[in-house]
């Protein structure tokens, strides 16, 4: 019999057991099914105070039992509580009860974006970056805190009025200091890169490669990696086989996506979000919507300074908000020792990166 094998949770506080409550005290289930998981089924839910819509996920005890995902669980519920991110599904409360245990999340009602790329078949670049993107961000969240999700897929990607939720925790790892996993087969198949396949250790490269699947199969509306058997599907993931794309593909995706589907040395996810093809569909975006971007705050106290500065090649600024991010960089004209008589940044003391457009970062400099 298969045992699942322990998976390290990530340090933050989390009160894995459920408290002792009776869904009917707190919601009214409706008798619309949203969902069925592999541990159950989703509900659509009422709170009886406001009558706001939840979904609630249904594990039965004795079913989770039967198929040893007890841990399968708690990593789901350790990985919900402790993420808060736009584009995660947000994690509202468990508990159980004698049969159940009941796991309320925020109503996505859009379905997911399986259902949407079955519906439409193919995406424009446009289309799919708008998905792409927010996916993207989740991804950046997580790994930032050395989460790696490990199911990225278009079933585990919730849509709320066109944004993205990322859900499904239960494959779930935390890999701090740049770790590797053990051999296992987690996730699934078609979206599974060569080094899970060959049950080699593996890394937060999995999701990456996940994402450029994703990615290939909004654009073509088929799966990458297709076959009937098993051992077909593997062999193709595994042999660097050439890869067929619709010609309408732009040479800066066709780019991203051989970095993200490498074999070796792939992309990670501020190298995706910093691509030629990420940047190109900001900037058509910014374009579009004639977002006119202006310079943020400049000022200078004593020595020290806060500018904006461009990673891209625009020549304009951003205006949108800022996620603090700290840095310690020397300056390059240090290094090359270009700066005599001019004055010139020695250290980049601290960065913001721009949430929307990671394009665009605030640096705050000390001059000498
Ligand atoms: P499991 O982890 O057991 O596989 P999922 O979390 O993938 O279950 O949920 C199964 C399905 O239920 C999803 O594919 C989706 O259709 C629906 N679902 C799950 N969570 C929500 C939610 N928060 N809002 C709306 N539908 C949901």
């Amino acid at each position: 019999m298969y045992q699942y094998p322990f998976y390290p949770l990530p340090p933050q506080p989390s009160t894995i057991a459920p408290q002792k409550k009776l869904l009917k005290d707190k919601y009214e289930v409706l008798q619309i099914e949203l969902g069925s998981g592999t541990y159950g089924k989703v509900k659509l839910v009422l709170d009886h105070v406001d009558k706001k819509k939840f979904a609630i996920k249904i594990i039965s005890k004795s079913y989770m039992k039967q198929i040893f995902a007890t841990q399968h669980i708690l990593n789901e519920l350790n990985y919900l509580q402790g993420c808060k991110h736009k584009n995660i599904v947000e994690y509202i409360e468990h508990f159980e009860d004698r049969d159940n245990i009941y796991i309320v999340l925020e109503y996505c009602g859009q379905g997911t974006l399986e259902e949407l790329i079955k519906k439409k078949q193919k995406f424009t670049e446009e289309e799919a970056f708008h998905y792409f993107y927010q996916i993207a961000q989740a991804i950046l969240y997580l790994h930032e805190k050395d989460i790696v999700h490990r199911d990225i897929k278009a079933d585990n990607i919730l849509l709320q009025n066109s944004n993205v939720k990322v859900c499904d925790f239960n494959w779930s790892i935390f890999l701090p200091n740049g770790g590797k996993a053990k051999p296992c087969s987690c996730g699934t198949t078609q979206y599974m890169p060569p080094e899970v396949i060959k049950k080699e250790k593996h890394d937060k490269g999995v999701d990456i490669w996940a994402l450029g699947i994703l990615l290939y199969y909004m654009l073509h509306g088929e799966l990458l990696f297709r076959a009937k058997q098993k051992e077909e599907l593997n062999e193709k993931i595994c042999n660097k086989q050439s890869i067929k794309f619709n010609e309408k593909v732009s040479k800066e995706c066709l780019q991203l996506f051989q970095q993200m589907l490498a074999h070796q040395r792939r992309i990670n996810i501020q190298q995706v979000l910093n691509s030629d093809w990420v940047i190109k569909m900001l900037k058509g975006k910014q374009s579009q919507n004639s977002l006119e971007l202006t310079p943020i705050k400049c000022k200078s106290i004593g020595q020290e300074s806060t500018r904006v500065s461009i990673v891209s090649d625009s020549s304009r600024f951003s205006n949108y908000k800022f996620t603090a991010k700290s840095l310690y960089t020397e300056s390059p004209f240090k290094q090359n020792n270009l700066n005599q008589g001019v004055q010139h940044p020695m250290i980049v003391r601290s960065s913001a990166l721009d949430q929307n457009n990671p394009a665009f970062r605030v640096e705050k400099r000390y001059f000498y």
